[in-house]
């Protein structure tokens, strides 16, 4: 569904170049969960954004089936995107000026897949039935969380990129939130990539790939 192959990044800084990837290669298939773990400032959100299409490559191949996302013009990697792809993002980027239950619908119509009654029984069990009129900034972390969570469900994504998805949510919440994403997943063979620092989450998951010095171990 999803193959990274010898993606390298380098960003730039005073003292030149900095690697924050050398040659990561993973595969997600579908309706597989994997789970990416490694310490601050390892490269996670980076490796995320890089398989979303929002951050170029220095080199590597970011594979869709046959198609290569880091090969697209933008315009190509923005249609990929919307179609095939989902990112809950670590800081949500939800869209300010819309409320929760349009943001819940956003992404999905932009996919051509919304579904009004799915997306009703989604923030259900996201717990945010009674907050659909309000709007991000009138929300607590954990329930702007469950939002990002709802709007890339939503739009019923093959592949699901998640960045640290429950980071923000007490126990039982994010292991409640955790296993709707799982049943999502593998009923719609979602194929499912997840940033945890929670080695209890990273167990449940079908893989568990750690990131470390630019490599995956
Ligand atoms: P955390 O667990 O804290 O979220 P992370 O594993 O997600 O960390 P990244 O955000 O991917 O780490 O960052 C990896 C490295 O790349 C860090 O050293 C960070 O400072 C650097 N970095 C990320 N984005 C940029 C950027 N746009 N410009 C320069 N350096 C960047
Ligand atoms: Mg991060």
């Amino acid at each position: 569904l999803l193959a990274l192959k010898d993606i390298h990044k380098s960003f730039a800084s005073a003292e030149g170049p900095v690697a924050v990837l050398q040659g990561v290669s993973l595969a997600v298939q579908a309706g597989e969960v994997v789970a990416l773990t490694g310490e601050s400032g390892s490269g996670k959100s980076t490796l995320l954004h890089i398989a979303a299409g929002l951050e170029p490559v220095d080199a590597g191949q970011v594979l869709f089936g046959t198609q290569d996302m880091a090969a697209l013009p933008d315009a190509g990697r923005a249609q990929l995107r919307r179609g095939t792809v989902g990112l809950v993002f670590q800081q949500f980027n939800l869209v300010p000026s819309l409320s929760v239950g349009a943001n819940l619908a956003f992404q999905a119509r932009l996919a051509g897949k919304h579904d009004a009654a799915f997306c009703t029984d989604l923030a259900a069990r996201l717990g945010l039935a009674d907050l659909l009129s309000r709007y991000p900034e009138q929300l607590s972390g954990g329930q702007q969380q469950r939002v990002a969570i709802g709007r890339a469900l939503a739009a019923r994504p093959e592949v699901l990129l998640a960045d640290e998805p429950t980071g923000n949510l007490d126990e039982a919440t994010g292991d409640a939130v955790f296993a709707l994403m799982l049943e999502l997943a593998r009923a719609q063979g979602t194929g499912l990539l997840l940033v945890t620092h929670s080695a209890r989450l990273a167990g449940q998951c079908d893989h568990a790939i750690h990131l470390r010095n630019g490599r995956l171990a």
